[in-house]
């Protein structure tokens, strides 16, 4: 294992086991439900969006450690974001997914995941996150659900 993958995967685990942003919060505006039946992960996302800028976003939920960490970077990394940035975040990702050479200057612990894309049967625990934020960023106030096909 080289020490890029051996960094990565400490980061993967510390956002795994001290996730940034998991809970709730009473005044958000979005709810989106989505789960990945392949691996058995579900996450919560929850978004308050107002002015075009996601204020907050919270996650509970519970699946792999890729999963639960890419939840836990993905909110760090829009909090505060117009929701036209944190849309081409998910793009951005999505091509980092692909394996395609993507850098994150935003958030760097994104990165981290790089590794998941030679892992075709991961990639959706990598992406369920990022799916939930786009839901609810393009469908917009209430509750939304969804199965990862
Ligand atoms: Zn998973």
């Amino acid at each position: 294992m080289s020490q890029l993958d051996d960094l990565y995967r400490r980061v993967i685990m510390d956002h795994y086991k001290t996730p940034r942003n998991r809970g709730t919060m009473e005044d958000g505006s979005v709810t989106v439900n989505l789960n990945n039946p392949t691996c058995g992960d579900r996450i919560s996302l929850q978004l308050q969006i107002a002015d075009g800028i996601v204020k907050d976003a919270r996650f509970t939920g519970e699946g792999c450690s890729i999963s639960m960490s890419s939840a836990s970077m993905m909110t760090d990394a829009v909090k505060g974001k117009r929701t036209e940035e944190a849309l081409e975040l998910a793009e951005k990702f999505s091509a980092l997914m692909k394996g395609e050479d993507v850098s994150f200057d935003e958030y760097e612990d994104l990165e981290a995941l790089s590794g998941v894309n030679k892992f075709p049967a991961r990639i959706k625990c990598a992406t369920l996150a990022w799916n939930a934020l786009r839901k609810g960023v393009e469908h917009g106030h209430g509750q939304h659900e969804g199965i990862e096909q």
